[in-house]
C-alpha cells in the first residue's frame, strides 16, 4: 500500500511511513498564490473556488500559461499545510482547485495537503489538477480508503498532446486508475494534437469526463466545435476558460 488516510485523527501511512496528523500540519511547501475567484473551466466551471497553487513543475510545455510555478522563478512564499488550511478557511467557497506547478510532486507533502484540506466541513469539492506525467495510483489509492476523501476529491489529469513537446512523459497506466468522478483534459493547439487525442482516448480511455479546451493563440474554440462535432463526440465537453473571457488573459489572481 502505497498511501492511506483514515480520518482527520489517523494521519497518513505513505510509502510504508506513517505520519501524524500533527506531522502533516506542519510540512512545508513552496507556494505560488491562494486566492478566490470562479472555477474556469471543466465540469466546476463558473462555481466560486478556492485556488491553492503550488511551486514547481516537471514538465515545461510550450504554451504553458504558469511559468511562474517554476524555476527560474522563485516561489513567492512557503508555507506549513496547517497555515494553508487556516488561509483557505478565510474564504466562503466551498470548492478547492489543487494546482500548480505540478501539485502532486511533493509526494507526502502533496498527499498530507490533499487530506487536511478534505477534512475541511467548509469543502465539499477538492479538483487536483495533475499533469498526466505523475503516477496517480498511490493518491488514487488514498482516495480509496478513506470515505470522506472519495465523497470529496477529485483528479483533472491534462494529458499534453504534441503542441505541448512534452508527450512522451505521460504515464498511460493512470487511465486504468481515474474514476468517473474525474475529469481527462486535452488541451488542443493543433490539427495534429486534435488526431492525436482521439488516438488516446481510443486506445486508453475508461472512466471519467473528457474536456476538449483550445489553446487560445493556435485553436480558435469555433474551429474546435466544428471539429467535435464533425466527429460526432457527443460525450466530450468543450471547455473555454471562463477567466480569459472575463478578464485579460494575462492577468493573474482571477
Ligand atoms: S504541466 Fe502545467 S505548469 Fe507545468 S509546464 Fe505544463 S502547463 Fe506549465
Amino acid at each position: 500500500m502505497s498511501g492511506r488516510g483514515g480520518g482527520p485523527n489517523a494521519g497518513l501511512v505513505w510509502q510504508n511511513q506513517h505520519y501524524l496528523p500533527t506531522e502533516i500540519t506542519r510540512f512545508r511547501l513552496p507556494m505560488v498564490e491562494i486566492f478566490e475567484t470562479i472555477e474556469g473551466e471543466g465540469l466546476k466551471a463558473g462555481f466560486p473556488t478556492i485556488f491553492v497553487r503550488l511551486f514547481h513543475c516537471n514538465l515545461r510545455c510550450t504554451w504553458c500559461d504558469t511559468p511562474y510555478s517554476f524555476a527560474p522563478a522563485q516561489p513567492a512564499f512557503e508555507a506549513s499545510i496547517g497555515q494553508i488550511v487556516e488561509k483557505v478557511k478565510t474564504f466562503k467557497s466551498r470548492a478547492i482547485c489543487l494546482t500548480g506547478g505540478e501539485p502532486l510532486l511533493h509526494r507526502h507533502k502533496s498527499a498530507g495537503l490533499i487530506l487536511q484540506l478534505s477534512y475541511l466541513e467548509q469543502i465539499d469539492d477538492l479538483h487536483i489538477e495533475t499533469n498526466g506525467a505523475i503516477d496517480l495510483k498511490p493518491f488514487v489509492e488514498l482516495r480509496e480508503h478513506d470515505p470522506v476523501l472519495k465523497k470529496k476529491v477529485r483528479f483533472i489529469m491534462d494529458y499534453k498532446l504534441p503542441a505541448s513537446g512534452e508527450t512522451k512523459r505521460m504515464i498511460l497506466s493512470n487511465f486504468d486508475v481515474l474514476d468517473h468522478q474525474d475529469e481527462i483534459k486535452f488541451v488542443i493547439g493543433s490539427d495534429e494534437d486534435f488526431e492525436h487525442a482521439l488516438k488516446v482516448m481510443e486506445a486508453h480511455y475508461k472512466k471519467g469526463t473528457i474536456l476538449m479546451s483550445p489553446v487560445w493563440e493556435t485553436m480558435p474554440p469555433a474551429k474546435l466545435v466544428e471539429k467535435v462535432l464533425t466527429h460526432g463526440l457527443a460525450h466530450v465537453k468543450v471547455s473555454l476558460q471562463l477567466h480569459k473571457l472575463i478578464w485579460d488573459p494575462d492577468r493573474r489572481g482571477v
